[in-house]
């Protein structure tokens, strides 16, 4: 198990079949490697996961834990999560891959909000730094992959008008970002939209 990955995870079936959304999620992920917004780190270490509702159900689509930099994903590489439990730090999924150690952060968005098929988590520095606490942002005392990190989220769902920004920064996991919304298009898009008006307002600030 990866160390990377904090919580328990049950694997129900080894395998999954190819899914509709795979080559969107694909699509999605070459733009983001290409901008750097998954990949590798310099410790080698692959960072970045990206996820998909299973149309119509509370089950999740999620990229598997360290396939930041492979530059293309099968259904190998991916997990189906059938089951969360944020209390017990638990998850149950379908597949070979290990899930993403923020499957539970995926997870409290979908529980969150209905409309929500998409979810992009990636990290930019300069993005997080201009970003921080002028969007909805979970606390600097909150660690990434942890309950508290999904409970965090599911409050900021109850009044912090997330919904309508779809962007997340996380306080507490350096650099990192969450976007999200009906399709990948739209997560890409909100993501696209916040980095061009940060670059802005950077520049303004100079
Ligand atoms: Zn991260």
């Amino acid at each position: 198990m990866s160390e990377y990955v904090k919580f328990t995870h049950q694997c129900a079936r080894a395998d999954i079949a190819p899914f509709d959304e795979l080559p969107d999620l694909n699509a999605c992920r070459r733009k983001l490697r290409e901008l750097r917004l998954i990949g590798v780190d310099s410790n080698g270490i692959g960072f970045g996961n990206l996820s998909v509702r299973d149309r119509g159900t509370s089950n999740f689509y999620i990229t598997g834990s360290a396939t930041g930099g492979l530059p293309e994903l099968t259904p190998m590489d991916c997990v189906r999560v059938v089951a969360c439990d944020f209390q017990k730090n638990r998850l149950r999924y379908e597949g070979s891959a290990i899930p993403s150690s923020e499957s539970l952060t995926h997870a409290a968005i979908y529980e969150s909000n209905q409309s929500t098929a998409a979810v992009i988590h990636c990290h930019e520095l300069a993005l997080w730094t201009s970003l921080l606490d002028r969007v909805p942002t979970t606390s600097k005392a909150v660690a990434y992959g942890t309950p508290e990190m999904a409970y965090e989220i599911m409050n900021l769902f109850k009044g912090s008008g997330v919904q309508h920004r779809k962007i997340v920064v996380m306080a507490g996991h350096q650099g990192g970002i969450v976007a999200f919304g009906k399709n990948l298009e739209e997560a890409f898009a909100t993501l696209m939209r916040e980095r061009r008006e940060s670059s802005l307002h950077s520049t303004r600030l100079l």
